[in-house]
């Protein structure tokens, strides 16, 4: 039996980040957005356990940890723990979504593999138990899970769908060297010693989702790590203004970075961005959302 589970890399409309807890973990209030880019997993029948990843041309396939590190490691051994069994099963990943780019590539694969494990093994784990699961293997990994668009709170595993009708227009500009999120944290602790308990609410955003408007989201967007990131990283900061002058409404990091994402007017403008930024940039990808978080895309 093969299953294919496809599932969706995020972007953070809205990002506040508070002082880090007693448990070292930064508080988050955010609003994850699934978007088009789709990392695919899938799992077959095996006698072992054996786990490969490919990439697109433009991707470092080193930086994709090919042994008990990956994430679909983890997930297969949580989910296989949880029921009693052994994790037998072969998988492949194929990779769309950057690498150690602030937009969950990771979760996205660990998310999909725990759905489509599910479905190999037939195990019928119930929601509840695989976005408990979910939450061990990382912050982001219950919404790639849920997908659409959602508030997320407590160190971001704590999710709930807000209400989101319009199709966002979205350019991604990867960058060729990943950001450690572990570094971009304890960059904004340095530069963020006052951090306030309590991380800045995400109304202005889901106000703004509500309007449909793109030009009222662009300026609702907001990310407390964005400037730890272009401390880091001050070339982004050329990006994302590079990125405005070739038409898109705002520039932002995704996430810790180092993706900066584009929202655009519509998918016209998307693609006029996209073209303008292609001019200096080898990989430029348009994308919209929301999508679905992780779902069977085959199965037999
Ligand atoms: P996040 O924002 O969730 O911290 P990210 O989007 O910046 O993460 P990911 O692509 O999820 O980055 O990768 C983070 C790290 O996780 C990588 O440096 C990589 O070593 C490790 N990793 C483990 N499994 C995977 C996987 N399946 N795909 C990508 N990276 C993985």
């Amino acid at each position: 039996m093969t299953v294919t589970v496809r599932a969706p890399a995020k972007i953070n409309l809205h990002l506040g980040v508070g002082a880090p807890r007693a448990d070292g973990f930064h508080p988050l209030v955010t609003v994850y957005q699934a978007v088009g880019l789709c990392d695919d997993v899938t799992a077959e029948s095996s006698p072992g356990w054996l786990l490969d990843v490919t990439v697109p041309d433009w991707m470092d396939a080193d930086a994709v940890p090919v042994t008990g590190d990956n994430l679909v490691d983890r997930a297969a051994r949580l989910l296989a723990g949880h029921h009693g069994i052994d994790a037998l099963a072969s998988v492949s990943v194929a990779k769309a979504i950057p690498v150690a780019g602030g937009m969950a590539g990771g979760s996205a694969d660990a998310a999909a593999a725990l759905v489509a494990l599910d479905r190999l093994w037939q195990l019928h784990t119930s929601d509840d138990d695989l976005l408990a699961l979910a939450a061990r293997l990382g912050s982001d990994v219950p919404f790639a899970l849920l997908g659409g668009t959602a508030l997320g709170t407590g160190r971001g595993e704590l999710v709930e769908p807000v209400p989101d009708q319009a199709t966002w227009w979205w350019v991604a500009v990867p960058s060729g060297e990943g950001l450690s999120t572990p570094a971009v944290y304890r960059r904004f602790d340095d530069l963020t010693p006052d951090a306030p308990a309590e991380p800045e609410g995400a109304g202005a955003v889901l106000l703004a989702l509500s309007t449909g408007d793109p030009e009222i989201l662009a300026g609702a967007l907001h990310n407390d790590l964005e400037a730890a990131a272009l401390d880091l990283r001050p070339d982004l900061g050329d990006l994302l203004e590079l990125g405005e002058r070739c038409g898109a409404l705002r520039g932002l990091v995704s996430g810790s970075g180092p993706t900066c994402v584009f929202l655009a007017e519509s998918a016209d403008a998307a693609r006029g961005v996209a073209g303008r930024l292609a001019e200096h940039h080898e990989v430029v990808l348009v994308t919209n959302g929301p999508v679905a978080g992780a779902h069977v895309v085959t199965y037999g």
